[in-house]
């Protein structure tokens, strides 16, 4: 018996039922993780771009350095609905709007995304470790959730513009 055999010819029908009966086989849906919107910081004025890394970047150093991780490179975005991520390249990804949150918001997405350069999931273990740095951790998740909205209102940006600028 050669089950890779059988697999195979298993797979060869079905392939060709698949063509013959094409509405059996529905195209399979993709899983479509929160939409990143790659570079485009659409509306955001350049100086509130550079004032909203600026504030994230030391947060990253500052927590990095207490965490004793290393990072690669942070980037800020316009993510809808992503607060930050973080790639096997240990880049790191911020949501420009954190920057306009409160500190202990923004830093509790900081810690989040540099305890997952230790641990790249959501396990127990993941969560002690944010835990230890931040333990109030759950509060502020929450903070973030219930101002999500407000974080997204178009004025947001100007809180982010130098104040000689904001007033413009
Ligand atoms: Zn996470």
């Amino acid at each position: 018996m050669h089950f890779n055999n059988i697999c195979r010819d298993v797979e060869l029908f079905l392939r060709g039922l698949k063509l013959d009966l094409p509405e059996l086989f529905p195209a399979p849906r993709r899983y479509r993780p929160a939409p990143v919107r790659g570079r485009r910081t659409s509306g955001l004025p350049p100086a509130a771009r550079r004032n909203a890394k600026r504030i994230i970047v030391a947060r990253v150093k500052h927590w990095a350095g207490l965490l004793n991780v290393d990072y690669n490179r942070v980037a800020i975005k316009d993510q809808r609905t992503l607060w930050g991520s973080c790639s096997g390249r240990r880049n790191l990804n911020f949501n420009w709007r954190l920057a306009a949150a409160p500190p202990e918001a923004l830093d509790y997405v900081v810690i989040h995304e540099l305890c997952h350069l230790r641990e790249m999931n959501h396990s127990k273990k993941f969560w002690a470790l944010v835990g230890l740095a931040c333990p109030d951790y759950a509060a502020r998740r929450r903070w973030l959730k219930e101002n999500y909205a407000a974080l997204r209102h178009p004025d947001t940006a100007a809180l982010l513009l130098p104040k000689a600028a904001a007033g413009e």
